[in-house]
C-alpha cells in the first residue's frame, strides 16, 4: 500500500523508543517532504489506517502488542534555515524541520554561531516531539524561543503563531496536527561559548538523570510546582520494580528499563506509584503518552 514511499513493514517500535519497550507497528514510513506526508495521510484516511506522528519516541510507552496502523517518522524533516536578522539584540530568526533531534539541532545553531536552545542538550528528543510537549528544563521552555510553527491539517499547511499554540507548562494544542517547521529567534553568540554552554547542560543532566538506561524521562509532570520526583523519593520508592521496570535509584521522577520490561511491567509500576502518590493526596498528571494497540 506504501510502496511509493520509503517504509518498513512489520517492525519493533521497542527500536523507535527510548524506553526500547513495543510490539510491531504495521508499517512505519518517513515521508521525504509535505507532498508525500500528505499523500500517506490521505491513503490512511481513504482505508481507515490509524497513524501515529513519531519524534525520537522518548515520551512515548508503546504496547507490548504494537500499533495496527502507520507509524510516520519525519526524520527528512531536519533542515535548519537561517531566516532574518530582528530588532537591536542581534537576534536571528531560523526555521527548523521538526524531525531534527535537538542534539543535532544544537550542534548546527552552534556551527550558525546562534545560541539560545543549549539547555535542551542532552534531552534525546526531536524538535517536533518537543514543541509538542513544550519541553523543557533548567528554568527554560521551547516556547520562549518559538515565533510560529508550521502544521499540516486536513490536508492544508497553516503557520501557527505561538500565541496561539496554547503553550504553557508541558502543553501545547499541537498534539493533533502534523508539525512541519518551526521558526525561532536566537540570539548571536560565538561557536566556542555555545559549545560550552552545551557541555554545560549535558554533564548536569547526566549528574541527575540516570542516561545510561533506557527511560522516558520524568513520568509525571510537576505538580503545583513541586517535582513529583522528589516526592517519590521522600516516600523512599526508588529501586521500587515491576518486573524489569524500576523506579530509578538515581532520579525517582524516571522509570528505567533494568532489562526486558514489558509496557504492562512499566504501567503497573506508574499504577502502584500513583496509590502512593493518592495516599498523600498527590495526583499528578502523567506526563508520558501511553500508545494503545487499538
Ligand atoms: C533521558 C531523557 C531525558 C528527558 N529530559 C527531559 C527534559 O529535561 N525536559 C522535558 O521536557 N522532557 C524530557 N524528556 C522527555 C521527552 O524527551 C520530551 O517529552 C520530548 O518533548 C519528546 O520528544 P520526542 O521527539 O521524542 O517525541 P515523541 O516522544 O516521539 O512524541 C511525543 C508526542 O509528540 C507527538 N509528536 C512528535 N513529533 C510530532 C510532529 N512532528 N508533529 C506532531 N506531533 C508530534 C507524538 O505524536 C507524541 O504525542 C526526557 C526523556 C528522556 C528519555
Amino acid at each position: 500500500m506504501f510502496e511509493e514511499f520509503e517504509c518498513l513493514r512489520d517492525v519493533e517500535l521497542a527500536k523507535f523508543s527510548t524506553m526500547k519497550i513495543g510490539g510491531k507497528a504495521k508499517w512505519l514510513i518517513f515521508p521525504k517532504n509535505v507532498q508525500e506526508l500528505r499523500k500517506i495521510l490521505q491513503i490512511c484516511e481513504e482505508n481507515q489506517i490509524k497513524t501515529f506522528v513519531l519524534g525520537n519516541g522518548s515520551n512515548v510507552l508503546f504496547d507490548d502488542a504494537g500499533f495496527d496502523g502507520a507509524v510516520i517518522k519525519l526524520r527528512h524533516f531536519d533542515f535548519v534555515k537561517k531566516c532574518s536578522k530582528k530588532g537591536k539584540k542581534q537576534a536571528f530568526c531560523v526555521e527548523v524541520g521538526a524531525g531534527i533531534n535537538l542534539f543535532a539541532l544544537n550542534v548546527r545553531l552552534a556551527k550558525l554561531g546562534l545560541s539560545g536552545l543549549e539547555f535542551s542538550n542532552g534531552i534525546p528528543a526531536t524538535l517536533g516531539g518537543f514543541l509538542v510537549m513544550n519541553g523543557g528544563c533548567f528554568g527554560h521552555e521551547i516556547c520562549e524561543f518559538v515565533e510560529e510553527v508550521q502544521i499540516l491539517q486536513g490536508g492544508k499547511v497553516f503557520w501557527r503563531k505561538k500565541e496561539e499554540c496554547d503553550f504553557s507548562y508541558r502543553h501545547s494544542n499541537l498534539q493533533n496536527c502534523v508539525i512541519l517547521s518551526a521558526k525561532l529567534h536566537l540570539f548571536e553568540e560565538k561557536t566556542e561559548k555555545i559549545m560550552q554552554n552545551m557541555n554545560f547542560f549535558l554533564e548536569k543532566k547526566r549528574a541527575s538523570q540516570p542516561c545510561d538506561l533506557p527511560s522516558l524521562g520524568s513520568v509525571f509532570k510537576a505538580t503545583n510546582g513541586v517535582s513529583v520526583g522528589k516526592i517519590l523519593d521522600d516516600l523512599g520508592l526508588k529501586g521500587l520494580s515491576v518486573g524489569g521496570a524500576q523506579v530509578s535509584k538515581k532520579h525517582a521522577g524516571f522509570v528505567v528499563n533494568t532489562g526486558g520490561a514489558a509496557a504492562k511491567d512499566v504501567l503497573a509500576l506508574v499504577e502502584i506509584l500513583e496509590k502512593k502518590l493518592a495516599e498523600i493526596d498527590v495526583q499528578p498528571e502523567r506526563e508520558i503518552i501511553v500508545l494503545k494497540e487499538r
